[in-house]
């Protein structure tokens, strides 16, 4: 058995040595080969230089090299897109998703589950404001969004094969592979563990990321905020009908008015709601199709070292990608800086 080990990193160089400390030797407990994919997600510090020397020594450790920073879903997808394993883990490179409990995962793989969550039982290290929305947030999305978004999951998480295969169908722009996952439906199972502090560095989601992706998560699987959208318009609407009521009566019984008044309060506020609802509604669809429609690659690969080519079936871009890539797989694409050109895969013999 091949069990993948993806891990998105983005500047954590401070984190990487007591990983490959700790990851290796868990790893060995289980009966298993192995390949660590590391997607480098446009890191600025010294990350990059630690994984290609590790990779140099071992040809077990592949490292995706982004050309950008393109956000922690879309490196979680690089990694699927290329790992080769019967088993797939995603983990955060920090070590608060514990090494050890991988031992568990593959066993519970092992007993036919497609996917094994993890469950946080406990937060440590964590501000009581980033506890406070997370528990806000999962509670939110179960109730409003969809019921079976499991609470206190995130990607930490074991694929099967053919769940990775069915994920990697999935190429929306807007990501939020935990939703993705519970909208499949695969035969799932929940290990419950206590999740530390980091190991070292910083936390990579401020909190106008952790909004960000929050917001991911609920556009990209209701159109409940479309739907508010046009409850606020109705509320307005109402609101302006009642008050033009008044206005008119106003302008015949009390005569209290500046002639004309009572008119223009009438169509202020009766435009303005229809005109803000229909400018919401239309505006969030079109972003969507938009962003949709352009059809871009979710990520774009630069140098990238132990990588041979990609399972994926999907339009990969590639900068400089490796000969056996280039004639092995039709779906990579060569950007040619020298030549400023983006041509397709075959390369002029
Ligand atoms: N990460 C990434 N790209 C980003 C942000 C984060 O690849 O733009 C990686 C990061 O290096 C780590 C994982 O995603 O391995 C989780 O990030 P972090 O630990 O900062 O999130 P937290 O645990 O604080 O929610
Ligand atoms: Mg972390």
């Amino acid at each position: 058995m091949l069990l993948s080990i993806v891990l998105p990193v983005y500047n954590e160089q401070e984190v990487l040595p007591a990983l490959f400390e700790t990851l290796p030797p868990v790893l060995a407990r289980i009966d298993c080969e192995y390949e660590l994919i590391f997607i480098d997600d446009g890191s600025r510090d010294t990350t990059r230089s630690i994984l290609n020397a590790a990779a140099q020594q071992d040809s077990r450790v592949k490292v995706l090299g982004f050309s950008r920073n393109f956000g922690q879903q879309a490196a979680i997808t690089a990694g699927l897109d290329f790992a080769n394993g019967d088993a797939v883990v995603v983990m955060d490179a920090d070590l608060q998703d514990p090494p050890e409990l991988l031992v568990t995962m593959v066993e519970q793989f092992k007993q036919g589950f497609d996917v094994v969550s993890t469950q946080r039982i406990t937060r440590e290290g964590e501000s009581v404001f980033k506890k406070a929305t997370a528990s806000a947030f999962y509670a939110f999305m179960r109730k409003a969004i969809d019921e079976r978004l499991p609470p206190q999951v995130g990607d930490f998480r074991l694929f099967s094969r053919g769940a990775v295969q069915a994920i990697r169908k999935f190429r929306e722009q807007h990501r939020f592979m935990r939703g993705l996952v519970a909208w499949l439906g695969l035969r799932e199972t929940i290990v419950r563990f206590h999740r530390p502090a980091r190991a070292a560095g910083e936390t990579k989601y401020p909190p106008w990321k952790l909004v960000k992706l929050a917001w991911t998560a609920v556009s990209s699987f209701s159109a409940m905020p479309l739907r508010l959208c046009l409850t606020a318009g109705i509320a307005l609407t109402s609101i302006g009908l009642a008050y033009s009521a008044y206005a008119i009566y106003a302008a015949l019984f009390v005569k209290s008015t500046a002639p004309g008044w009572s008119s223009l309060v009438c169509i202020q506020l009766l435009f303005n709601g229809a005109t803000l609802t229909a400018v919401g509604l239309v505006g969030d669809y079109v972003g969507r199709i938009y962003d949709e429609a352009k059809q871009r690659p979710l990520y774009v690969l630069g140098d990238s070292v132990n990588i041979e080519s990609s399972g994926c079936a999907h339009r990969v871009v590639w900068i400089n990608p490796p000969d056996s890539a280039l004639n092995e797989t039709p779906h990579i694409y060569r950007l040619d800086a020298a030549r400023e050109t983006v041509g397709r895969t075959r390369r002029a013999s």
